[in-house]
């Protein structure tokens, strides 16, 4: 063999052969990802997503490197695929880093038509005076969010109005980032503002995982100073957000869901909360996409140890607490729940087998349970919360466990219905297909 060949043969060896390998290797663990996400209906978007053009699409991996979030996309067969597209929140990270420019966010699928608001350049819906801000109106992202939020109150200034009796000028819907952001910004310029909100205040953003990194481009709160893009946790957000809340003296009307929204002849609007009756020259509507937490509608849920999201797992040590849920947050949950020192974690779903979390959470849930931190049952309803015990209905018959919590996390019941009893407008994306929603 001639030096050449040698040469040939020791980088295909050392570089090309490896190379080989580690790109088979990829090949396999995304082709096993797109099945577990094809099992677990991870396939189809919540809401945003990324479309591929695979007549550009070279395959570069740049979109896959850029996204933050867990395998969004991944190369398959040399082609950028869509893998757990309900993951995708719309950082655009993928659109922005692709070399061909072979990506653009849209709505939906053909199979899952995501439904939003017919919304003006000004954020108003086709109902005068009623107005849509956040990722109820489609976009995702903390920084969009406020962004419109004070975008909204800007343009909403800009038409007369008329105050009812007792009213106040404008009435924001759900204390998220879009919301606060629209009430801090018409507080300033004069108006009198309620912010109402079902939970507490914080939006999506209190349901992250507890410590997530939230990559966020950077934004700036009315009166306050810019916030950088980049990391940033969780409960630093919470701060900001508390801060600016404070310093401009705003109320939050926490636990007080707004069920409906009515328009008044004269143009204002009625505005029926769990706890009143409120009237407004103006709504904005900042509820998100989350909507109302699924309740079990059973005896007891009123109780005050049922409660709809996991805040500080540190509370519950050396408590029996039943988590009730299948998903991401319901396992995420579990686990910490059962990192607390002596709490006893039992995990209630409905259906044979756990499949919709992320894989590596699933993993997890499987050595917690092998390790008898989480109990499982699998196959059970709850049939009634009561002072010291629950009662399950499983497979096996009737089972009572102890209990001095119940954690709820089973969903929520999308605000659809609600903005349909607005009047307000709706149209079905699938993907680059808009339809009108009769
Ligand atoms: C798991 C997860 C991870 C994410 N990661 C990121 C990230 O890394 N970076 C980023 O920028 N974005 C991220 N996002 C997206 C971001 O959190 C949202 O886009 C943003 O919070 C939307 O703000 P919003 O104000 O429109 O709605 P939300 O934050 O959803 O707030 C809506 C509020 O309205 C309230 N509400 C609903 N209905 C009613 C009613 N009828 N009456 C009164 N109140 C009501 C709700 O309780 C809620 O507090 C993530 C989202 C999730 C779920
Ligand atoms: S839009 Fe964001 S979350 Fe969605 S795939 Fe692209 S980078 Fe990932």
């Amino acid at each position: 063999m001639t030096p050449y060949l040698i040469a040939i043969a020791v980088i295909a060896v050392v570089f090309v052969l490896p190379a080989w390998i580690g790109f088979l290797r990829e090949e396999r663990e995304a082709r096993g990802e797109l099945e577990r996400a094809e099992a677990a209906g991870r396939r189809e978007p919540v809401s945003i997503r990324p479309a591929v053009d695979t007549s550009r699409c070279m395959g570069s991996g740049a979109c896959v490197t850029a996204c933050p979030e867990h395998r969004v996309l991944q190369v398959l067969d040399g082609q950028a695929t869509l893998v757990n597209a309900s993951s995708c929140v719309g950082h655009g990270a993928c659109v922005r880093a692709c070399p061909t420019r072979a990506l653009d966010l849209v709505f939906g699928s053909e199979r899952r038509g995501v439904d939003l608001p017919e919304l003006g350049t000004d954020f108003q819906s086709n109902v005068p005076g009623l107005y849509v801000v956040g990722e109820l109106g489609g976009m995702g992202l903390i920084a969009n969010a406020v962004q419109q939020g004070v975008q909204a109150a800007g343009q909403l200034m800009k038409r007369e109005w008329t105050v009812p009796e007792g009213g106040v000028d404008l009435v924001v819907v759900g204390a998220g980032p879009s919301g606060i952001a629209c009430a801090l910004e018409a507080r300033s310029k004069g108006l009198r503002v309620e912010l109402l909100e079902q939970g507490t205040f914080g939006g999506a953003i209190r349901h992250y995982p507890r410590a997530k990194i939230v990559m966020s481009r950077g934004f700036q709160l009315p009166g306050q100073k810019r916030v950088g893009g980049g990391s940033l946790s969780k409960e630093r957000l919470i701060e900001i957000l508390s801060a600016a809340i404070a310093d401009a003296g705003l109320k939050v009307a926490e636990g007080e869901r707004v069920e409906a929204v009515a328009r008044q002849d004269d143009g204002s609007f009625e505005v029926r909360t769990t706890k009143r009756t409120l009237g407004a020259g103006r709504v904005v509507l900042a509820v998100g996409r989350r909507g109302t937490p699924r309740r079990l509608e059973v005896a007891g849920e009123e109780s005050q140890k049922v409660a709809y999201r996991l805040l500080e797992p540190e509370r519950y040590e050396h408590r029996h607490v039943l988590v009730v849920g299948g998903g991401d947050s319901a396992v995420e949950a579990a686990l910490a729940l059962s990192e607390q020192r002596g709490c006893r974690v039992t995990l209630s779903y409905r259906k044979a087998q756990i499949t919709r979390p992320k894989q590596a959470n699933v993993d997890r849930l499987d050595a917690a349970v092998a390790a008898g931190r989480v109990q499982l049952e699998l196959q059970s309803t709850v049939l009634e919360i009561a002072a010291d015990r629950v009662r399950l209905n499983t497979e096996a018959g009737e089972r009572v466990v102890p209990n001095d919590h119940v954690l709820v996390l089973a969903g929520g019941v999308l605000p659809m219905a609600f903005l349909h009893a607005t009047g307000i407008r709706l149209k079905r994306h699938f993907g680059r297909r808009v339809e009108d929603v009769a």
